[in-house]
C-alpha cells in the first residue's frame, strides 16, 4: 500500500498530460488528472484541431473558384460562418469526449477542478479537497501573451477566435508568427480584409528565409496587407462597436476584430510551485532536466509549460517518456533533433533540420538545392503561385541536414521526407529513389 492517495497526480489534461496519465496508468500506476477547463487542452479545444478544420473550410473559397477552370459549372456560392463554426465546435466536443473515454478506460480519475500544489507531494483542489501523490506532473500548457497597448482589452486572441459571432469584414492580426499567418490565410480566404501588424520586419523567425519570403510575396499578391516595424499606439472602440488601430507612424486601420497572436507564455501563475521549490527559467517556464524532472525531485513537467518546443507532438512525447521513465522502468529522454514543423498558412510551409543560415553557421560550406515550380494544378487553374522546395546538404558528407518547403500539401510531404532527414540519408539516397510521377513531392528526388 502506498502512503499517498495517488501514484501520479497530473495537473492539466492537454496533449502532454493526457498521454502521461494514460501511459502511467497502463504501467499500473494509480492516476488522477485535474483539469479546470476542458479535457484535450489547447490542441484539441482551441488550437491545432479547430484551426485545421477552419483551414479546410476556408480552402473551399479557392477550390470553388478553381473548379470552373476544371469544367465545373459552379454557381455563385455563399458562405455561412456560423455553420462552419458550429460544425467545428461540435467536432471539438466529440474529440473532448473521446479523450475523456480514453482516460476513463485506463481508470484515470478525472477531476474537473483547478488544482494547486501545496508541497512536494500535496495538491489542493478548488473545492477544498486535498490529495497527496508520490509524483506530480505539471502539464498546464501556455497562454496567449497580450502586449501592453492602450485598448488591448478590445482585442481577442486565438482562445476566442473560434467563437466569433460573425466572420469579420476587416481583421487586424497583431504578430507575424504561426498563429498570425495561419489566421491571416483563413480570414483572407473567408473574404475578410486582413491586415497583419508586425513589430519587426520578419515573419516566422526560425524558418528558412527564402521560404518565409515566398510566403510574404504570395500573401501580398493575394491581397493581405502588412504593416512592418509598426508601433501600435492604441486600439479605440467606436460607438458602433467597430475598432480603430492607431500607430505611432502611418494611417490608422479600421477593423471589426483585432486579434493578438503575439506568442504564448507558460502557465505557471498561481500554481503553488514555490511551495515545493520548483524553479522557473528567466522566461517563466518550469526548469526541467532531460527527463522532465524539476528542481523538486517528486515534481515533473512536460509540454508548453516547460517551453522547450511549443508543439503538440513534442508534448505528447515528453509525457510518454516521463511515464515510461517513472512508472515503466524504462528511463528514456526525448530526442529533439530534426523535429519537423509546419505553418498552416495559405499556402502552407514546413521544414525539418537546419535552415540555410543555421547550416552555414554550423558547417561552413553547405550545398543548397532548390526547386521553384508552379504546381500542375495551379497552372491549369491559372494561378501564378509558385511552390519552393529547398534542400540543404552537408558538402563533406552529402548528408541532407535540412529540408524546407512551401506549397500545396507541404506539411503532408514534409512529414514523410522528415523520416529520411532524421535517418541521416544523403542527397545521393534521394537521387537514387525513382520519382513518383506526376506529383509535387517528386521534386525532392529530382533536385539538381
Ligand atoms: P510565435 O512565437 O510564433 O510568434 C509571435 C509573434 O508575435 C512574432 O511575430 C513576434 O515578433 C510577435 N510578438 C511577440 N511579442 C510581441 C509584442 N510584445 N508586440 C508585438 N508583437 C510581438 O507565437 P504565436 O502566438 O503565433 O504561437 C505560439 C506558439 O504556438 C508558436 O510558437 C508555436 O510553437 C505554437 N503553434 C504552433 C502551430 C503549428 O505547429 N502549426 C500553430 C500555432 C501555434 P518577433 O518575431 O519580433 O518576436
Amino acid at each position: 500500500m502506498s502512503d499517498y492517495d495517488f501514484d501520479l497526480f497530473v495537473i492539466g489534461a492537454g496533449s502532454g498530460g493526457v498521454r502521461a496519465s494514460r501511459v502511467a496508468a497502463a504501467h499500473g500506476a494509480k492516476v488522477a488528472v485535474a483539469e479546470e477547463f476542458r479535457v484535450g487542452g489547447t490542441c484539441v479545444i482551441r488550437g491545432c484541431v479547430p484551426k485545421k478544420l477552419l483551414i479546410y473550410g476556408a480552402h473551399f473559397a479557392e477550390d470553388l473558384k478553381d473548379a470552373r477552370r476544371f469544367g465545373w459549372d459552379v454557381p455563385e456560392c455563399g458562405f455561412e460562418w456560423t455553420t462552419l463554426r458550429d460544425n467545428v465546435l461540435a467536432e471539438v466536443d466529440r474529440l473532448e469526449g473521446l479523450y475523456g473515454n480514453t482516460l476513463d478506460s485506463h481508470k484515470v480519475e478525472v477531476i474537473r477542478e483547478r488544482a494547486t500544489i501545496t508541497g512536494p507531494h500535496g495538491v489542493k483542489l478548488a473545492s477544498g479537497r486535498e490529495v497527496t501523490a508520490k509524483t506530480i506532473l505539471v502539464a498546464t500548457g501556455a497562454w496567449p501573451v497580450i502586449p501592453e497597448v492602450e485598448g488591448a482589452e478590445h482585442g481577442i486572441t486565438s482562445n476566442e477566435v473560434f467563437h466569433l459571432e460573425a466572420c469579420p469584414k476587416r481583421i487586424v492580426i497583431v504578430g507575424g508568427g504561426y498563429i498570425a499567418n495561419e489566421f491571416a490565410g483563413i480570414f483572407h480566404q473567408l473574404g475578410s480584409h486582413v491586415t497583419m501588424v508586425n513589430r519587426g520586419s520578419d515573419l516566422l523567425r526560425g524558418y528558412d528565409t527564402q521560404i518565409r519570403d515566398r510566403l510574404l510575396q504570395i500573401s501580398m499578391t493575394k491581397g493581405i496587407n502588412f504593416r512592418f516595424n509598426a508601433k501600435m499606439e492604441r486600439i479605440e472602440k467606436n460607438e458602433d462597436g467597430t475598432l480603430c488601430v492607431r500607430f505611432q507612424d502611418g494611417d490608422p486601420v479600421a477593423a471589426d476584430v483585432v486579434m493578438f497572436a503575439t506568442g504564448r507564455k507558460p502557465l505557471t501563475e498561481g500554481l503553488g510551485l514555490e511551495t515545493a521549490g520548483v524553479e522557473l527559467t528567466e522566461k517563466g517556464a518550469i526548469r526541467v532536466d532531460d527527463y522532465s524532472q524539476t528542481s523538486c525531485e517528486s515534481i515533473y513537467a512536460v509540454g508548453d509549460v516547460t517551453d522547450r518546443l511549443q508543439l503538440t507532438p513534442v508534448a505528447i512525447r515528453e509525457g510518454h517518456a516521463f511515464a515510461d521513465t517513472v512508472f515503466g522502468g524504462n528511463k528514456r529522454k526525448v530526442d529533439y533533433s530534426c523535429v519537423p514543423s509546419a505553418v498552416f498558412s495559405h499556402p502552407p510551409l514546413a521544414g525539418v533540420g537546419m535552415t540555410e543560415a543555421e547550416a552555414k553557421n554550423h558547417y561552413g560550406t553547405v550545398k543548397v538545392y532548390t526547386s521553384d515550380f508552379r504546381p500542375m494544378k495551379n497552372v491549369l487553374a491559372g494561378r501564378e503561385e509558385r511552390a519552393l522546395y529547398k534542400m540543404i546538404v552537408d558538402a563533406t558528407t552529402d548528408k541532407v541536414i535540412g529540408l524546407h518547403m512551401i506549397g500545396p500539401d507541404a506539411p503532408e510531404i514534409l512529414q514523410a521526407a522528415a523520416v529520411a532527414v532524421k535517418a541521416g540519408l544523403t542527397k545521393q539516397d534521394f537521387d537514387d529513389t525513382v520519382a513518383l510521377h506526376p506529383s509535387m513531392a517528386e521534386e525532392l528526388v529530382l533536385l539538381k
